[in-house]
């Protein structure tokens, strides 16, 4: 069965069509500056800079070139059986695996106020596949799905009630990824009733508790600044600052989302979010860059306390996405003084990474520590299969 898997964003386009159950990928690619002068499309090779002035033009030129007899990948866009969409925020309403029809796509428009940024996005990358590709399944795969299983306990803030009855409470984010890496982490472990953090330390970053494979806890909140500190978003910071920010030095509500949002972070910290600049600042003595680091880190080994304390132990902790399956210094930093904790990590092989994922943790340490590529799309495309047979 081939699923084509559809990550919409306001100006950008991922897609990769994979051949299901066996999760081969066919094609892979995206189109990006979609709505500007001058945009790319980009499928395996092939490589076009054009103007994309709407998803649909993106979408046309997938589908001319799977169909184009050189490439051999379908005769007939019918062929395609599913496409599968990432969206972000399924509410309290979505968390499983979602065949769209008419009354789904409304929903997804009614949520358009808990993910203003996402949401609408998500949702002009299912009308346009319906056009282009009108033979296949349309289905969605959640963001916030996962985290559904976040007991009250912990998805309800210490505010009025009235609010909670409007749907404010933690709905957590990254929920694909924690979801891919936590199973992949349960298949190494091989036991009962598991215990795992997950780490997903992206641009946007979120931790997770993984208690028994369902989502016990996670970092991320209402909405995705909460939490770790991130490439440009603060993380946790006490709310108090947003009134001062408004009321005694006039930002507007608009232009105080601007700042913890995008201008916060590692990139107010270090001066860029880019890792690999950081890491080389370090490396050339700036006690700036150190510090941004420190402070990364330490907001990171907060939540690992914190989810450690309340699953009362952990038997892995999981790294994944950009920096944590790239950044050994990174890694080193977190499992620092840990070691009362049974975490203790392995130079050696922290710093040689090997293809796939592999374990960095110390023959002594009780806990594993598990370096594990995230596959978002290929999780989009097993539910999506999943939810076919
Ligand atoms: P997103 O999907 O949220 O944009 P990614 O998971 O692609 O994010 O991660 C992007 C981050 O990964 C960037 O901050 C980038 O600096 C970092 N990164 C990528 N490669 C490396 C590397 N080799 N070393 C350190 N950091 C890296």
């Amino acid at each position: 069965m081939k699923i084509l898997v559809l990550n919409s964003g306001s100006s950008s386009l991922k897609f990769q069509l994979f051949d299901m159950p066996s999760g081969r990928v066919l094609v892979k690619g995206l189109a990006e500056r979609i709505g500007e002068k001058s945009g790319r499309f980009k499928a395996n090779d092939y490589l076009l800079e054009t103007v994309l002035p709407t998803h649909r033009e993106a979408l046309e030129l997938l589908s001319k070139f799977l169909l184009s007899p050189e490439n051999k990948i379908v005769k007939n866009t019918k062929e395609i059986t599913v496409v599968g969409h990432r969206v972000v925020h399924g509410g309290d309403t979505f968390i499983q695996p979602t065949l769209i029809n008419q009354e789904v796509k409304e929903k997804i428009k009614e949520l358009f106020s808990l993910a203003p940024l996402h949401n609408p996005a998500n949702l002009t990358g299912i009308e346009t596949a319906e056009k282009i590709f009108p033979d296949a399944r349309q289905v969605a795969i959640f963001d916030t799905a996962f985290h559904q299983t976040i007991p009250e306990v912990n998805h309800r803030y210490a505010i009025p009630g009235q609010f909670y009855d409007l749907g404010i409470r933690k709905y957590g984010f990254h929920g694909i990824s924690h979801q891919y890496v936590s199973q992949k982490a349960v298949e190494i472990l091989g036991k009962n009733n598991s215990k795992i953090i997950t780490l997903h330390l992206g641009n946007g970053a979120s931790a997770t508790a993984v208690w028994n494979e369902k989502s016990y806890d996670t970092s991320m909140g209402f909405g995705p600044m909460n939490g770790l500190v991130m490439g440009t978003r603060s993380g946790d910071i006490d709310q108090s600052i947003i009134f001062y920010l408004q009321d005694k030095l006039q930002f507007s509500p608009d232009e105080v989302q601007n700042i913890l949002n995008k201008e916060s972070g590692m990139k107010a910290l270090a001066g860029t979010n880019d890792f690999r600049d950081i890491e080389k600042a370090v490396a050339e003595g700036s006690k700036k860059a150190l510090l941004a680091l420190e402070i990364y880190t330490n907001s990171i080994k907060k939540y690992i306390g914190n989810f450690i304390a309340q699953m009362n132990g952990i038997d892995a902790l999981v790294f994944t996405a950009g920096i944590g399956e790239n950044s050994p210094l990174v890694r080193k930093m977190i499992c620092k003084n840990l070691d009362y904790l049974g975490i203790a990590i392995d130079d050696d092989k922290n710093n040689n990474p090997i293809d796939n994922q592999y374990d960095i943790s110390s023959e002594f340490a009780n806990v594993k520590l598990l370096v594990i590529p995230t596959n978002e799309e290929l999780e989009i495309a097993r539910q999506s299969y999943q939810l076919m047979v």
